[in-house]
């Protein structure tokens, strides 16, 4: 009998992840691209990970992903971001080739015999009464148990440059707009959010002299735990600044915005916005940064990080060459916007398959997020529960206590966004329990039960986790001799010891007179349990304590602008919804948990002192 098939619609970093996983699982499948040269195409800056997005790869590479084995193959630069900040915000950034990166993409694609690319657009998603049953594309029908759309910003997109504007899904590439109206009549939901990319410099032309180098991090582990070379990390970055007459250009230029100009409708990323938004929006701001990062190994481009634009090219071009150090930089590709089809993912269960449509997915941009870690999350997602629902078998969620993929289907499909989703630490209620750097730990077992990574996998970070484990019970039993200056020496125990924020492993193993049989990874581990232990118990506790007042009653007319400690975001949703109890607060798309915690602080506050009033 012929093993059924499931078709994935589009090459990028959400369907690459959800063919590699569909494929892991046994089940063959059909990988729908424009072009097999694009496949994984970084369509902005050429990074991976970064605040909370390194969460998401680490979690993607231990469930058998790709993103964090392709980010280490072409590395050029590895940074630990926030690094003199807490564990639980530290990220790993890497910087990456940009051309070499869809090339090993590509080879790592064809290496799974299951995964069959097919160069192809596809037209239609085809159904038999409210089930899927295969697409139809310019090389004809294909049939298939299951369909996963993964289409990126290309569903009839737009791409603005100034007042031109044509239909391409990302510069020099078709939009979809055959597959958006299919979509549409399915009757699925849908709307447009807007993204943008900046302009290409020739770095030949660059003055790297009058720039501040960043040179990389030497001391950063690899994005994939499967990563058994040294990756390279042998670039730097420059930082340059807008100044004032670059500001007064973009000012001069808001006439030909698209933005500006009512032309673009849709809503823009928020985190990421383009210059002329930083310029309006923050106009007592004297500067903004530019990060001058290189696109490839041997390659002249680089790409300005921080200037993102739809302005028309020749206000680019006189912004660019404002800057000190791009004088004279020639422009190798212009910056644009581009306004994109997604549907609304509250039309989705947490297994991301429609909640009306049996067979068929949905992954990545097309559910309104913005990023490649995003979108890599939802295609691993999209990609074993597609497996196993041909599989028919039971789906697989992650709750969101569990890890950050959890964390963003959730939000994506209970709260759904109204604008470009992304992900940060702060939306998770265990931002210090889920780290980047447990995310193996966290999830192996499930991953091996699930079967996307083989015995030795598991049975390797069994091991990882054996010895952690046993160190932290060795630390646990010793009693040391320890003294503090001045004072008598005193026997304490090691794990009480540790915790001391100016005590390490180091320090513990000097004192022990003795080393522990530990690799730097696992030493770093046995230090942040220790350490974390009484934050992470008081982060569950405070989960629970929300979870108790959930119903409570927020109080009518609360100035929410006056509330302090909430972000601008959180301000804005939060009086534009007026929710009626802390659950419909928490409920509303932005609103973080520690936004909760503020919230009930104040009702508490409110209701002492009215009850004071009353007594007087
Ligand atoms: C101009 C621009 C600027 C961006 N700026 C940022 C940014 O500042 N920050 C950020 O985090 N992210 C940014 N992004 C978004 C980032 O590129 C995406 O979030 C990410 O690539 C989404 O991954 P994906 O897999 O969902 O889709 P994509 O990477 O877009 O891949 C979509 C895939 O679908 C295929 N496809 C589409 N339709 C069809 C069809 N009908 N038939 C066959 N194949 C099809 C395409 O060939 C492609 O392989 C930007 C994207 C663009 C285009």
């Amino acid at each position: 009998m012929k093993k059924k098939k499931i078709a994935v619609i589009g090459a990028g970093h959400a369907g690459v992840e959800a063919a590699v996983a569909a494929a892991r699982l046994g089940v063959p499948v059909q990988l729908f691209t424009f072009s097999l040269d694009s496949i994984g195409k970084l369509s902005c800056n050429p990074a991976v990970g970064g605040v909370a997005k390194s969460h998401l790869v680490r979690e993607v590479d231990i469930l058998g992903g790709a993103i964090g084995r392709l980010a280490d193959a072409t590395s050029l630069q590895y940074r630990l971001l926030n690094r003199s900040k807490g564990q639980a915000v530290q990220a790993t950034r890497v910087q990456v080739d940009r051309f070499r990166y869809p090339r090993v993409a590509k080879e790592f694609v064809l290496s799974f015999p299951l995964i069959e690319p097919i160069e192809a657009e596809v037209y239609e998603i085809l159904t038999r009464g409210n089930k899927v049953v295969g697409v139809k594309t310019n090389l004809g029908d294909f049939s298939a148990a299951a369909v996963i759309v993964a289409a990126g910003t290309f569903l009839d997109s737009t791409i603005h440059i100034g007042f031109t504007h044509f239909k391409q899904g990302r510069l020099g590439e078709p939009a979809a707009k055959r597959l958006f109206e299919s979509i549409k009549r399915l009757g699925l939901k849908t709307r447009y959010f807007k993204t943008g990319t900046c302009a290409r410099l020739d770095k030949r032309t660059v003055d790297f002299s009058r720039l501040l180098e960043q040179k990389p991090d030497r001391d950063v582990l690899p994005f994939s735990f499967f990563t058994r070379f040294k990756p390279k990390n042998n670039h730097s970055c420059y930082i340059a600044y807008t100044n004032k007459r670059t500001h007064r250009i973009i000012k001069k230029g808001l006439k030909f915005s698209p933005l500006y100009q009512g032309i673009i409708k849709a809503t823009g990323v928020r985190y990421c916005p383009s210059l002329e938004d930083k310029v309006v929006k923050f106009p007592h701001k004297e500067r903004h940064q530019v990060f001058i990062e290189p696109e490839g190994e041997g390659s002249f481009e680089v790409y300005p990080n921080g200037i993102s634009t739809s302005l028309p090219f020749d206000v680019q071009y006189k912004f660019i060459h404002s800057i000190e150090g791009l004088e004279r930089a020639v422009i190798l590709r212009p910056g644009y916007g581009i306004e994109h089809g997604l549907i609304d993912a509250r039309q989705l269960k947490s297994s991301l398959e429609a909640k009306d449509i049996k067979g068929l997915f949905f992954a990545g941009q097309v559910n309104g997020t913005t990023g490649y870690e995003e979108a890599a999350a939802q295609g691993i997602m999209a990609g074993i529960n597609a497996a196993l629902f041909v599989q028919k078998k039971e789906p697989f969620v992650m709750r969101r206590d569990e890890g950050f993929i959890g964390l963003l289907v959730d939000e994506l499909v209970n709260k759904g966004t109204d604008e470009p989703y992304r992900m940060f630490t702060s939306r998770s209620e265990l931002k210090l329990a889920l780290r980047e750097d447990n995310a193996l730990l966290r999830l192996f077992r499930v991953s091996y039960n699930l079967g996307l990574i083989d015995k030795a996998a598991f049975l390797e970070i069994g091991e990882i986790e054996k010895r952690i484990k046993g160190a932290l019970a060795e630390l646990r039993r010793e009693k040391l001799l320890y003294k503090l200056k001045g004072k008598k020496a005193i026997l304490v125990n090691a794990y009480e010891l540790l915790r001391r924020p100016q005590v390490n492993l180091e320090k513990i193993e000097r004192l022990r007179k003795k080393k522990f049989s530990l690799s730097s990874y696992e030493r770093k581990e046995v230090e942040i349990e220790v350490k974390y232990e009484g934050f992470i118990k008081r982060e569950k506790s405070y989960l629970k304590e929300m979870q108790r007042f959930h119903k409570i009653k927020i109080p009518p007319h609360i100035d929410y602008r006056k509330l302090a400690g909430l972000s601008g975001e959180i301000k804005e949703k939060l009086s534009k919804n007026q929710p009626k109890t802390l659950a419909a607060a928490l409920q509303i798309s932005g609103v973080t948990p520690a936004a909760g915690l503020i919230i009930l602080n104040f009702i508490r506050n409110y209701a002492e002192k009215n009850s004071k009033k009353k007594k007087r």
